[in-house]
């Protein structure tokens, strides 16, 4: 078992297990000994490798469940199983519940879906006004690159389209994407996500980002990756150099599990960090994963030794399959306010609920605001001491009487 896991409600979390789930500690060779550093270090080895069939995966793992046997079966109907070797390694097979593996290994109740589950839960392709381009939001488009990971999250949001296994046949025009950004000039940031982008060669990827640059209105580029989670080998000096030309770029990254930060990841991190490019990571609250209060502690207090900001976390999209993997918004909560003011300032992301149908992201807080009026604001703080401030003289009130309002319960 997994000390550190306390999804099942026993033993309290104690500071000793956050100090062991902080600890950097290599992806080792585990399975892969035999092989040559500069093949193991080499990404697209790393790539060519991946595990990507139930042969594969029996082979690695004799202690594959029932439920995770009949799950890869069926896997490539839905979203392809692939695993790249050093990810693999993080896997715990003594621990059925291993917070790696239930991100990775396919499950049968993936084939399980609820009435008010999803195949485009955030509403995507209602606001795609060209393939591959989604545009949410006034001032901002998410643009698909490519429908590939280096590995495939088994809870993602874009399974839809990612990997191909349900027919989707994305294939996005570049041409296209940007000519609609350069038609709307209030495009002023580009999220280039996908699939991957950092799986392109530095060649396509720079290509892109500088035709992207080319735009006078476009005032900032981001990226949106797991690679240098799941193919640290990637993050070359090579590509950081080529990013570098790209400035204001920040890169988002995706994490979930303090154990995901090897000493390799970390090291990749620094590269991108010593580049000048701002990080941030994503997380998404996972059952027997990280809905665990010292586990999300361990992970954001990582992130900021990797340099790395947590920037979101995301309560898991209603996507078909995923109930086995979704946690309670409450459990979301209580997160939250077991990191706000328990912790760095810089280490507590937004929590968020991507709303369902094409809502948008909406922030979901703990209420430390307990009643408001026009002249008066009752606050709590993280230890649940009660407060009062009074409010600003204001002769123009913002707020009628009518709309002030009382949270009723008490957290
Ligand atoms: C998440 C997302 C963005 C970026 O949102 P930020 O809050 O600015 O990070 C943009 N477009 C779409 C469609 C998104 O889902």
């Amino acid at each position: 078992m997994n000390e550190t896991s306390s999804a099942n409600g026993e033993e309290p979390p104690s500071g000793s297990s956050l100090n062991a789930l902080k600890e950097f500690k290599s992806a080792g060779r585990g399975f892969w000994s035999d092989v040559s550093d500069a093949d193991w270090n080499n990404w697209r080895w790393q790539l060519k490798h991946r595990i990507t069939s139930l042969e594969q995966l029996q082979r690695l793992m004799p202690s594959l469940t029932p439920e995770e046997y009949a799950g890869t079966k069926l896997a490539n109907t839905k979203l392809a199983l692939a695993i790249t070797p050093c990810f693999f390694n993080l896997i715990d097979p003594a621990d059925e519940n291993c917070p790696i593996r239930r991100q990775v290994i396919p499950r049968v109740e993936e084939t399980h879906t609820a009435p008010w589950e999803m195949s485009d839960p955030c509403g995507e392709d209602s606001h795609s006004p060209v393939p591959g381009l989604v545009h949410r939001y006034p001032d901002r488009v998410l643009f698909l690159v490519t429908d590939r990971c280096a590995a495939y999250c088994r809870y993602c949001t874009r399974s839809r389209l990612v990997s191909n296994a349900t027919g989707y046949d994305f294939h996005p025009e570049f041409d296209r994407q940007i000519q609609y950004i350069i038609e709307h000039p209030e495009v002023r940031d580009v999220l280039l996500s996908g699939g991957d982008p950092l799986l392109f060669s530095d060649e396509k990827l720079e290509y892109l980002l500088n035709r992207l640059r080319g735009i006078k209105h476009v005032e900032f580029l981001r990226i949106g990756t797991r690679i240098p989670v799941f193919l640290p080998q990637r993050i070359t000096p090579e590509l950081c150099a080529m990013l570098k030309q790209f400035h204001p770029l920040f890169i988002s990254i995706h994490s979930n599990h303090p154990r995901e930060l090897t000493t390799e990841v970390r090291d990749a991190l620094a590269r991108l960090a010593d580049a000048g490019i701002p990080l941030g990571n994503q997380s998404v609250l996972l059952k027997h994963v990280n809905d665990d209060v010292t586990v999300m502690k361990a992970l954001v207090q990582k992130l900021l030794m990797c340099r790395v900001k947590p920037y979101y976390i995301y309560q898991c999209d209603l996507i078909s399959g995923s109930a086995h993997l979704r946690a309670s918004v409450r459990k979301g909560l209580e997160i939250m306010e077991g990191l706000r003011g328990h912790t760095t300032g810089y280490a507590v992301p937004q929590y968020v609920i991507d709303a369902p149908g094409g809502g948008g992201k909406v922030p979901v807080n703990p209420n430390y605001v307990l009643s408001r009026n026009a002249d008066r604001v009752v606050i709590r703080n993280f230890e649940g001491k009660v407060f009062e401030y009074v409010e600003a003289a204001n002769t123009s009130p913002r707020y009628k009487a009518s709309e002030d309002f009382v949270v009723p319960e008490l957290v």
